[in-house]
């Protein structure tokens, strides 16, 4: 006997499957009605009973909105969608289910088929009957393809793109974790030896021979707690980390030579922790050289904000000598002491969330990436997402270069099994599984793809040119090259400011990158007229070759301060234009007369070029400049002339001036605007 599809009779009957499917169930019909298919006789008796209850329906002019409503596949659904939400027209409809919906169910919101839901899950690489479940992000990416918005139930907000893999913890699951420490300071101040020294004492009798391997950070023992440190020291990393969003920095450990005390960097850490709002802990350190001078440093420190406990400030000061492995113990314990009062926390039982602080291609293993676990635990087998990279966890290890299988909060772990190699900063979280994980990172990718499609097109010379002929605007452009993305950032603001501050002036940023300057950059910054600026690093030979013929102007600083000066400077000579003295010509005083109520009136004679009334008379006697001033005459026999050229002599007077000698030299200039 021929059998019909649920799914086509309810389109005959212009209804949705699902609403087809409850009236089968209210007739009390003895079908089950999971069936995908009914046999032929059964659906012809349903027809008839719906249809006759439709008529009834209808000379009652009963409403019920839901059984009548006039169904026949996606489009009468996404109406139905579309007034029940009371969403606009132009709006995607929005389908609204919990953490998991039964396949059948959410074929019926979507309007398809479940068979045709399966296929296209199938395409999905998942799984399901249509009497299983499948996961909201599942179903959300079919919604998406059948151009439904699918949210979960509860969650108001607009969640597209907005990929929710985090989540708040319930204080009550929160357990101690280990506080995650970064060592910062001028160079040579012992930042490198401190860490190293710091990692010596803690290696245990076992570990001693083994070689440590180096994933970026590592946990060092102290009586029984842990401390992670981040192995990079300075506030570089730090810093182009914190402008990515990230930071993994509990607390920071700031090292000062007791020889030498604080300086630029030093001052540079202290700023970039405070911006961080993380608690800082001095180390004065080379406490073993004779000419070391605590008290001088915490003097500096006071200077700047950071006043010693022992004088009555909240800064914790130790003094240790990395040289020889003193005062180490007490910076540990303080260190432990500081995380105490910070009641760090994190939930180790949920999956897991961490930051990336390091990542490479390994050419044997692939993309190696050490992650700092901050909530949850991570495991081999977890499938998760880092930056636009997906995947599953294949191995860990720890920062002794151990296999592990987990990972809990404030754990570093270096982890195989990614599809690419995820950047400094880059978040990794753990997902359901490897597809959602690849569909989550390939909406990534293309979010980075728009991202530097954008970028390109503001660079475009087409889209430059049309501004600068536009000229409505005084726009300053400028390029930006520098060595972390963090300067990039902390420019950018300055530049931001200047422009409010300066009504007049609009700072373009055109062009940013981390790495040296260019010929890509010289070319562009010829195009768009524009400044470039690196910071901490260096045009190549070739670009600097071309920025000579091209006339591009590159500054290079070391403080972004400077370089926020100069621009500012840069900009108020936008504002008032910038004059240049041009020389346009010289004379020589061949003799002078003194003439009553006038004064002194030399007898010229022009050399080169020209000198007219209104230049500016330089007065060199011997190479010497003795005077400098407006012209009060100028004749030529006895009548007024505006200038007199090469070859041709004439009477010239200065204003308030009559010390005018035979042989004296007259430069004229004139001043031109700049462009
Ligand atoms: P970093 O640039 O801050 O990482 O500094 P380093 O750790 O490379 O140290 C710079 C120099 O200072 C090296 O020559 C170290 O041997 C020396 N140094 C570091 N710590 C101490 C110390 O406690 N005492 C003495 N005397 N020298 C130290």
């Amino acid at each position: 006997m021929a059998k019909i599809r649920v799914y086509e009779l309810a389109k005959e009957l212009k209804m949705t499957s699902k609403d087809l499917i409850s009236k089968i169930k209210d007739l009390d019909l003895d079908i089950n009605s999971h069936m995908s298919s009914l046999e032929e006789e059964e659906a012809e008796m349903i027809k008839e009973l719906i249809e006759e209850e439709k008529k009834l329906n209808k000379s009652n002019n009963k409403t019920n909105k839901k059984s009548k409503k006039p169904g026949n596949g996606k489009e009468d659904k996404q109406k139905k969608h579309i007034n029940d939400d009371n969403v606009d027209d132009n709006k995607i409809s929005l389908i609204e289910i919990e953490d998991t919906i039964v396949v059948k169910d959410f074929a019926e919101k979507v309007g398809i088929s479940a068979t045709e839901l399966i296929t296209k899950l199938i395409g999905l690489g998942v799984m399901a009957g249509m009497n299983d479940s499948i996961d909201y992000e599942v179903a959300s990416l079919i919604g998406e393809d059948l151009g439904f918005k699918v949210i979960k139930k509860g969650t108001t907000d607009d969640t597209e793109g907005d990929l929710k893999l985090d989540f708040e913890d319930d204080p009550e699951n929160l357990k101690p974790r280990a506080p995650v420490v970064t060592v910062m300071g001028h160079v040579d101040h012992g930042k490198t030896s401190l860490l190293d020294a710091i990692r010596k004492t803690s290696v245990t009798k076992k570990e001693a021979g083994g070689i440590t391997q180096h994933i970026g950070a590592s946990i060092v023992n102290t009586k029984g707690n842990k401390i992670t440190f981040l192995d990079t020291p300075g506030h570089e990393a730090f810093t182009s980390m914190r402008a990515r969003g990230a930071q993994v920095t509990d607390i920071a450990v700031l090292v000062v030579a007791a020889d030498d005390g604080v300086m630029p960097q030093t001052i540079e850490a202290i700023n970039h922790a405070r911006a961080a709002k993380v608690p800082i802990i001095v180390a004065i350190n080379k406490m073993d050289k004779p000419t070391a001078n605590p008290d001088r440093v915490k003097q500096e420190l006071t200077e700047h904000g950071l006043v010693p406990e022992e004088w009555g400030g909240d800064t914790i000061t130790v003094p240790v000598s990395a040289l020889k492995n003193e005062g180490l113990d007490e910076l540990l314990e303080m260190i432990l002491l500081v995380a105490e009062m910070q009641e760090l926390k994190a939930n180790p039982d949920r999956p897991a969330v961490g930051t990336v602080i390091e990542a490479q291609l390994d050419k044997n293993r692939g993309p190696v990436a050490t992650v700092i676990v901050q909530k949850g635990t991570l495991n081999v087998g977890d499938a998760v997402i880092c930056g636009s990279a997906s995947g599953k966890i294949r191995a860990m290890f720890d920062d002794k270069g151990k296999r592990v299988k987990n990972a809990g909060p404030s754990v570093p772990v270096a982890v195989l099994g990614l599809s690419e190699v995820p950047e400094a900063g880059d978040k990794l979280y753990v997902v359901e599984d490897e597809k959602v994980a690849r569909a989550y990172a390939e909406k990534k990718k293309e979010e980075i793809r728009q991202e530097q499609l954008k970028a390109t097109q503001k660079v475009s010379l087409d889209g430059l040119f049309e501004k600068i002929q536009a000229g409505e605007i005084k726009d300053l452009n400028v390029i930006v090259k520098a060595d972390t993305r963090g300067t990039i950032d902390a420019i950018r603001k300055s530049l931001e400011k200047i422009g409010t501050e300066t009504e007049e002036v609009k700072v373009n940023i055109i062009h940013n990158g981390v790495g040296g300057i260019t010929e890509t950059d010289v070319m562009l910054a010829s195009a768009s007229d524009a400044l470039i600026i690196g910071f901490n690093v260096r045009p190549t030979l070739n670009a600097m070759d071309m920025a000579k013929l091209e006339k591009v102007d590159i500054k290079t600083y070391r403080i972004i301060y400077e370089a926020i000066e100069d621009i500012k400077a840069a900009i108020k000579g936008m504002l008032e234009p910038k004059y240049e003295e041009e020389v346009i010509g010289r004379a020589e005083v061949r003799a002078t007369f003194k003439v009553p109520n006038v004064g002194t009136v030399a007898g010229i004679y022009v050399q080169h070029g020209k000198i007219t009334r209104n230049s500016t008379i330089r007065l060199l006697r011997n190479d010497t400049v003795i005077y400098e001033g407006e012209i009060a005459s100028l004749k030529r026999f006895k009548d007024d002339v505006r200038e007199i050229a090469s070859g041709y002599e004439g009477g010239l007077g200065l204003q308030n001036f009559n010390d005018i000698k035979e042989g004296d030299v007259l430069e004229a200039y004139i001043m031109k605007e700049v462009k």
